[in-house]
């Protein structure tokens, strides 16, 4: 048994970041080790909530409102950011040690940054892995927070149980500016910054993302009114219990439906068909696997072999290796 174990199942904070570290580790005896933590953990649940928004909406400042209203009722909250700015250059827009200072302190919490340098594909990984470790740890909800660029919504909302998105107050046309399959992924959308001059705004905001969202399909497991949008404060705290409340009810609405469930049945077959995937890419990737396929494509270049026989000679060496 794993001495990491024990004091992560106690609740130990310091155990589940080192826990972190280790599922973080592409070195193969850790990963030999991280597999068998992961396959001796409790099956405990919390909410997984993923939480999208772009630079500037107020992520971090909603963050440290709703994560310390949560602790305040007793709950433990975790978070853990998915930031693909940090895989594409090492820098991160999300892993700034300084957001989130008050609940970074709060002993009913625990915040983790992106790490850096890491494929989108690993970091994927890395934050399923860690979301499990955090249930294990006896975390009630884990928020999974992203910007939103690129592709990181989908991920996110792909390993949560109910996917939020921020918007600031805006415009009509800004209402443009949100693609419509991001739109289609919000159980709820939030228009944050509802307060002082904004409010006005932040409510027609809300009312044109209300009728946007009543022209997609409803999910037919969803009850009526979702998905929802609703105004919200992170700065006075206004609309942050109405939020949770709306998304305890449709947790508690999709978990009587069974579709709480199924949902990360089928979630838990795409993580292992994806690991499966990552793993034989990770075989093309050794020193060996690498040099042939230079090889091989020296020959196919030239046209000394054809392409179909170089790739099956290729596929043929592969499942030959241990
Ligand atoms: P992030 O980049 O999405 O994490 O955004 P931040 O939380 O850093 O917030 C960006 C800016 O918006 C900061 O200046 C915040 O003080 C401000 N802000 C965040 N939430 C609110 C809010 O509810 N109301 C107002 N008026 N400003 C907010």
């Amino acid at each position: 048994m794993d001495e990491l174990l024990e004091p992560l199942t106690a609740g130990n904070r310091r155990a589940l970041s080192r826990a972190i570290t280790l599922i973080e580790s592409t070195r193969s005896d850790h990963r030999a080790r991280a597999v068998a933590l992961l396959a001796d953990l409790p099956d405990r649940q919390a909410l997984r909530i993923g939480l999208s928004g772009t630079p500037g909406v107020g992520k971090s400042t909603f963050i440290e409102a709703f994560g310390t209203m949560l602790t305040d009722q007793g709950l433990r909250v975790a978070v853990l950011a998915v930031d693909p700015s940090s895989a594409r250059s090492g820098g991160s827009i999300l892993g700034d040690k300084t957001r989130m200072e008050t609940l970074a302190r709060n002993p009913l919490a625990f915040i983790r940054p992106t790490p850096s340098s890491a494929q989108l594909g690993g970091v994927a990984r890395r934050t399923r892995e860690a979301i499990r470790l955090c249930e294990a740890a006896g975390f009630d909800v884990v928020l999974i927070e992203t910007v939103g660029v690129g592709q990181s919504e989908t991920i996110v909302a792909e390993m949560c149980d109910l996917f939020v998105l921020l918007l600031a107050p805006a415009g009509g046309d800004e209402l443009q500016g949100v693609k419509r399959g991001i739109m289609e992924m919000a159980d709820l959308i939030l228009v944050n910054k509802a307060d002082g001059d904004l409010l006005g705004t932040a409510r027609r905001t809300v009312a044109d993302y209300a009728g946007a969202l009543r022209l997609l399909r409803k999910r037919p497991q969803d009850p009526d009114g979702f998905p929802k949008a609703l105004p919200v404060s992170a700065v006075t705290g206004d609309g942050l219990a109405g939020a949770w409340g709306q998304m305890q009810a449709l947790a508690d609405w999709r978990r009587h439906g069974g579709h709480f469930a199924a949902n990360r049945a089928e979630q838990a077959r795409q993580w292992f068909l994806a690991d499966v995937r990552a793993g034989l890419l990770a075989r093309l990737d050794t020193p060996a696997a690498r040099g042939r396929l230079a090889r091989l494509g020296t020959a196919v270049a030239n046209g000394s072999t054809p392409p179909a026989e170089a790739a099956r000679d290729m596929l043929d060496w592969l499942s030959r290796q241990k």
